[in-house]
């Protein structure tokens, strides 16, 4: 019998609220760390939809990117290794180490193919058509979940939040969380555009890598694409890109130098964060985009908010070496 490795056990993931952070305010925290495939996080909730498209598409191998600490290389191996298919990782060569999710990976039995970074296009081109010239019938899923089906993952992750805030008539403010790919955001975004909630709820993105510049374009461009493809056909309807550009706040005030980089307020808060309410969060995304939240509250001196932010996974990177203290000013 063929396991359905996601569709059951899936139920909406748990919002709960937090006392003592952020005073003067109410702040809840949605539980994407909680979703029960391979240890948790928003790259599940993409890799289900992605699930689907390969098993549409009858592929035979699993493709994709990241790097050693990728929690998305991580849950594709593992998804791949549950439907009996092989999976092919290339990834950056340059600081690849030895980390909980690179050590997973390779349990998995997934093949990772070190490439120099400047040489990743390539060898990801090259790569599928070798696969395709043997007769496979390769799946490539851009680094992070990224494309149309991850953006519909979090499109799906707005309308569960909308309805428990129908349930319990209570209406967010704000919903903050890291944007990285600009995946999750672009979801969100396209979730709150269809329901027309623009008005009521300020979805904001905390970037954890890219500056305004580089980032904020992605996510525009992954919901226009979103709506073009998805929602325009469903619906007959088309919702403008005036309307997109205002809807997405993209903030890099705290991304601290790029990737990885974190002070030592990030790891204040990620001590506490555990000491205090039992929550791992890391260091590269949920703590650092934590801190960021309480700062960006600080500085537009939001008072009587009710505030969500999503915990977007990464639990094996809560045991990741830290080494040194911090590594940014
Ligand atoms: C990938 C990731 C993000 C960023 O999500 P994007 O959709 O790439 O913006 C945030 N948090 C964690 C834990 C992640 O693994």
């Amino acid at each position: 019998m063929k396991i359905d490795v996601f569709e059951r056990g899936f139920s909406p993931t748990p919002i709960q609220e937090l006392t003592g952070v952020c005073p003067k305010n109410r702040v809840f925290l949605k539980r994407e760390d909680f979703l029960p495939f391979s240890f948790g996080g928003n790259k599940v909730r993409k890799a289900r939809h992605f699930y689907r498209e390969i098993q549409t598409q009858s592929a035979d191998v699993v493709m994709t990117y990241g790097s050693s600490s990728s929690n998305h290389c991580r849950i594709i191996a593992n998804m791949a290794a549950a439907m009996g298919l092989p999976c092919h990782i290339i990834s950056p060569e340059e600081n690849y180490k030895d980390t909980p999710n690179s050590r997973m990976v390779e349990r998995f039995g997934a093949v990772v193919e070190k490439v120099p970074l400047s040489g990743i296009s390539q060898a990801i081109e090259a790569r599928r058509a070798a696969y395709q010239k043997s007769g496979k019938n390769p799946y490539f899923i851009q680094g992070g979940g990224h494309g149309d089906p991850g953006t519909a993952a979090y499109v799906e992750c707005y309308e569960e939040i909308r309805r428990w805030e129908q349930e319990r008539e209570i209406s967010f403010d704000y919903i903050f969380h890291v944007s990285g790919t600009g995946t999750t955001q672009a979801g969100l975004v396209c979730g709150l555009l269809a329901c027309g909630r623009q008005a009521h709820t300020r979805i904001v993105g905390l970037s954890n890598a890219r500056t305004l510049e580089r980032g904020r374009p992605v996510v525009v461009q992954s919901a226009l694409s979103w709506l073009e493809h998805v929602y325009a056909l469903q619906m007959g309807r088309r919702i403008l890109e005036d309307t997109v550009e205002q809807a997405v706040c993209f903030e890099d005030a705290w991304r601290l130098g790029g990737y990885g980089c974190y002070n030592s307020a990030v790891l204040g808060t990620v001590d506490e964060m555990m000491k205090r309410y039992g929550i791992p969060m890391d260091t590269t995304y949920v703590g650092k985009g934590f801190w960021a939240m309480t700062e960006y509250v600080k500085r537009e001196g939001l008072t009587g908010k009710k505030i969500l932010f999503l915990h977007t996974g990464g639990t094996p990177l809560f045991f990741e070496e830290r080494p040194g203290e911090e590594n940014a000013e």
